[in-house]
């Protein structure tokens, strides 16, 4: 019996070997998950958002090993991008 499998994530699609490119995308900020302040962006209509920097990286990224130094705290929107989703591998395609 041979059973056909959809949907399977690709082993070559790895955080490891990425550039963070989902890192430059707009995160905001929905629920409180313990983002340091120093890390938030408050916009004119008290919106909060992710920090991002001159780069275009988000701020809590570190800039060496380019891994997320806030991952306990991480947005809910960055718990929700999933490795290997529709919406990485577009970043991917344009960012790498
Ligand atoms: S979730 Fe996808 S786009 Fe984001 S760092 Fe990981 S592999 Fe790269
Ligand atoms: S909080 Fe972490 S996972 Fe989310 S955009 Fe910033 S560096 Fe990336």
């Amino acid at each position: 019996m041979s059973i056909s499998l959809h949907n399977v994530i690709d082993p070559s699609i790895s955080c490891f070997s990425c550039k963070a490119v989902c890192c430059k995308l707009e995160v905001m900020l929905i629920t409180d998950t313990g983002v340091p302040k120093e890390h938030i962006k408050i916009d004119a209509w008290g919106a909060e958002t992710m920090l991002r920097l001159d780069d275009g990286w988000c701020s809590a990224v570190d800039r060496d090993t380019m891994m997320c130094t806030i991952y306990q705290n991480r947005p809910w929107v960055c718990r929700e991008f999933a490795t290997g989703s529709q919406e990485c591998l577009d970043e991917r395609r344009e960012g790498l």
